[in-house]
């Protein structure tokens, strides 16, 4: 054997240990950024033109780089939405690495796609959509979202009566700010309902009635949110399916966070009305405990996001070829050379089975209820609202912005939690309120205790 065979053999095992260290460990620091300026004092000059060795790299990583993150899956990072990958996920995204398979093409990558595929026959159950209803895997609920309204764009736009208008979506100000960005991308123009509470069937038909005769030729789709990033609130899908059945509109539901919770028969029944959607975004990296980074957009009728996505180039030739046959990802989404993302879901699901999936949602739903009751308990806190999905609103009573904010820091600087402020309409403002989301299955009682009397 080289020597340089021996010398990638132990890279890889300190690289595994350092791997199982990782996932082996309950609790790991909850991490804390650094200036850029702090850590090239550190690490100084590591891309050289005869590089700085790899287990010189590994060492610096692990020493000073590692530490500079803020892992999603800490029990006591509840900020933003948090992330709890299944060990057994992790484990597969090394294998997804290491079998350089390119999932863009069933003729290169039928073994990884089809078990892409067994995930997501089970996460498209979860919706309801009728059979032939499908989805692939997309770099995150960004993606997905782009990918499915250009899909209805496309599909709008194929009677000649639109193809020179641009076109417009409504949404409520509870959806994601992904979906004004992607607006932006696809060159959209976009309505907002002004209103983050439930998105109602009525409210929607009002916003349409109040729309001049030429935008109301303009807007072909309603963007619905299936669990606001904000607070877990699922719009009336089944009202919103029915006005843009009257109204001949792509319903496209936006549940990139929320859709986990489809496996949760406690909540199951908020989503009545998704399986009338055109299409729907779900991230299995948020709620279906897969590692970054990983979303899903799911069409009802696959075959028009084929028509808007599917594409053309003599080199490509090859793959719609008699040896290719199969179902190719790269057909349904915006993405062309693709990582199968849907790898180590597979593994996950397989290894555990959907029902453990099931009761580790129904628990961050529980978690959310227990911090109600115990925020109940205490005088200096009030909920702002019930908690909704495993989200909950609530504020410190008395503090102004400024107090939740250093409050934050603090938490988060004695590497204890980090439990973001964010803001909830209230009249014409917005007052600011903390927030918990629960995710980790991990996340005990103890730990919102202690954090709710971090600010007594
Ligand atoms: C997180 C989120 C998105 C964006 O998803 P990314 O995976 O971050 O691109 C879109 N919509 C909703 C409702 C979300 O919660």
């Amino acid at each position: 054997m080289h020597k340089i065979d021996i010398d990638l053999i132990e890279m890889t095992l300190d690289v595994m240990k350092y791997v199982i260290g990782r996932v082996s460990e309950i609790e790991h620091p909850i991490g804390k950024p650094k200036k850029y300026e702090e850590l090239k004092a550190l690490v100084g000059d590591t891309v050289t033109p005869k590089g700085v060795g790899g287990e010189y790299a590994f060492d610096l990583w692990k020493e000073h780089l590692s530490k500079a993150n803020v892992p999603v899956d800490h029990p006591r990072n509840l900020a933003f939405v948090p992330a709890s990958p299944t060990r057994a996920a992790i484990m597969f995204d090394l294998i997804t690495s290491a079998s350089s398979i390119h999932g863009a093409y069933w003729m290169e990558g039928a073994g990884g796609i089809f078990c892409e595929n067994e995930a997501m026959k089970w996460i498209v159950s979860l919706t309801g959509l009728p059979e032939g209803a499908f989805g692939v895997f997309t770099s995150g609920g960004t993606a997905a979202n782009l990918s499915g309204i250009v899909t209805a764009r496309e599909y709008w736009r194929r009677n000649d009566a639109f193809k020179g208008e641009k076109g417009l979506i409504i949404t409520s100000i509870g959806a994601h700010s992904s979906i004004k960005a992607m607006a932006k991308v696809a060159d959209v123009d976009i309505l907002l309902v002004e209103s983050e509470e439930k998105l109602s069937a009525s409210a929607l038909q009002k916003a349409i009635d109040g729309l001049t005769d030429h935008q109301r030729k303009r807007l072909f789709a309603v963007v619905a949110t299936g669990g606001t990033t904000n607070a877990g609130i699922i719009d009336d899908l089944s009202g919103i399916a029915d006005v843009c059945e009257a109204q001949n509109l792509w319903m496209h539901v936006d549940a990139a966070y929320g859709g986990g919770a489809l496996a949760a028969d406690s909540v199951r029944h908020l989503f009545n009305g998704i399986e009338r959607a055109d299409s729907i975004t779900i991230d299995p990296h948020k709620w279906m405990f897969s590692p970054y980074d990983c979303g899903a957009i799911i069409y009802k009728n696959p075959e028009l996001a084929k028509e808007a996505h599917s594409q053309e180039g003599s080199y490509l030739e090859i793959f719609k070829d008699e040896g290719a046959h199969g179902f190719n990802p790269t057909d349904y989404q915006i993405q062309l050379t693709r990582r199968v993302r849907g790898l180590p879901l597979w593994f996950s699901l397989a290894t555990h089975g959907t029902d453990r999936y099931k009761e580790a949602v129904e628990r961050g739903i529980e978690l959310a209820k227990i911090a109600g009751k115990l925020i109940g308990e205490r005088p200096y806190v009030e909920l702002v609202r019930e908690p909704s999905l495993s989200c909950v609103l609530y504020r410190r009573i008395g503090w102004n912005p400024e107090d939740y904010t250093h409050w934050t820091y603090k938490n988060h600087g004695k590497g204890f939690a980090l439990v973001t402020p964010t803001k909830w309409k209230k009249g014409a403002d917005f007052e600011t309120v903390s927030r918990f989301c629960f995710i980790n299955p991990d996340t005990t009682q103890k730990d919102i205790e202690l954090i709710l009397d971090s600010m007594a």
